[in-house]
């Protein structure tokens, strides 16, 4: 473990919303604090420090954090989710949504992936979660998810029985990703849970500063239902990413599908008198500032090749309509073959419903400029 510098801790180059939050004070009044689990300022903010190119900045070792490090994780928040924080009532809302697919005849939106992350109470975060808890944990999820009845029924894999595929870093699969962007569900049947396993990924540089790759690949896995549109992570960047997904841009669709896995999870880890972890202000908590709220990141893999070409356009627009986006191998990876991963930004001060409301709309404005540009 390196030792934290003094204040100011950040170097000269870093851009993180923790760095232009952490003012001498607040580190001072922090410095010397440390949770239940033994997590600290120090600890928090180890990949920010060690990254200079982190967005955020900083993490969160478990539900303590954000009380007892909340004079630099508020700021963060605030700024990140655009909310005051406690302004309104955190609001969920699961009910069935019918937004129009913003491409039926499927020019543009490959695939529409939805995912929310959680954490069991009673355990800290995966940046210091120990390797037992860690298997409590997937214990608890495996069990829950291998008994959970169609149309989600499915199979688990733990991610050491797959080393050469989950060990691919970010950027370097070696599966042909052409076929994958194409149309993920014409690849051939015996190899499709091969590709889908694959997206999940030994964690990048920000998570490895962060203490999330310990002991890799214990504990991980991915649990898959028959028909691949249902999925779980365990144990990668949050104890569950619970997630939904399918071929082109019926974001309706999927968001149903997710909704009903995850009720059908919740009542059973409430039949079990446990739960995930939430606080009123916050709502669903999560190793990262980014995810709490909803904890729900509703995206599509969607080809621009026009806008590929003026991505400073894009950039302006998706920021304009509450959007972001990723390369196509996720976060911090390259746009391949003009496919951005765009999804909503805000996750806090936002329902689940509005999530997806917010993506439908911004894809639909998205593609008329992409049109548009097309015609010029
Ligand atoms: P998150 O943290 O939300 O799970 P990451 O960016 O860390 O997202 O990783 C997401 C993974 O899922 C990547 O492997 C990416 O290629 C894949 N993915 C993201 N969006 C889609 C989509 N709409 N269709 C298919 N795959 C997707
Ligand atoms: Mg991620």
């Amino acid at each position: 473990m390196i030792a934290l510098p003094s204040f100011p801790c950040f170097s000269a180059d870093a851009r993180s919303l923790a760095k232009s939050c952490l003012t001498k004070e607040i580190y001072e009044q922090l410095i010397n604090l440390e949770t239940g689990y033994g997590f600290t300022l120090h600890d928090a903010l180890r990949s920010g420090i060690q990254n200079p190119d982190s967005s955020i900045g900083i993490y969160a070792g478990d539900p303590e954090s954000y009380d007892l490090f909340s004079a630099i994780f508020n700021p963060v928040i605030e700024k990140y989710h655009a909310i005051k924080i406690a302004s309104r009532p955190i609001r969920s809302d699961f009910t069935p949504a019918d937004f129009p697919d913003p491409d039926p005849s499927r020019e543009y939106i490959i695939s529409t992936r939805i995912r929310v992350a959680r954490n069991l109470n009673g355990f800290p975060f995966t940046p210091i979660i120990s390797s037992t808890d860690r298997k409590k944990v997937e214990e608890i999820l495996m069990r829950l998810l291998e008994q959970i009845e169609p149309p989600f029924k499915g199979h688990y894999t733990p991610a050491k029985e797959y080393p050469g595929i989950f060990d691919q870093k970010k950027g370097n699969m070696h599966i042909p990703q052409d076929k994958v962007l194409q149309n993920r569900m014409s690849f051939p049947q015996e190899k499709r849970h091969i590709l889908l396993k694959s997206c999940f990924k030994k964690g990048d540089r920000f998570q490895d500063s962060a203490g999330i790759n310990r002991d890799w690949p214990e504990s991980r896995g991915v649990f898959q239902s028959n028909d691949h549109r249902f999925s779980a992570w365990i144990n990668e960047e949050d104890h569950i990413r619970i997630i939904s997904m399918d071929q082109g841009g019926n974001i309706s669709e999927v968001f149903n599908r997710l909704a009903k896995a995850l009720d059908i999870i919740e009542r059973e880890l409430d039949r079990q008198q446990t739960g995930f972890a939430w606080k009123d202000h916050l709502g669903y908590l999560a190793a990262c500032p980014s995810n709490l709220g909803t904890a729900m990141r509703a995206g599509v893999h969607i080809r621009l090749p026009e806008l590929f070409r003026r991505k400073d356009v894009l950039d302006s627009e998706a920021k304009r309509l509450r959007l972001q986006t990723r390369g196509t191998q996720g976060e911090k990876t390259e746009v391949e073959s003009a496919v951005f991963d765009i999804s909503n930004s805000q996750r806090l001060g936002v329902t689940e419903r509005e999530c997806c409301e917010t993506l439908c709309n911004g894809i639909c404005e998205i593609i008329e400029l992409e049109r548009k540009l097309q015609g010029a």
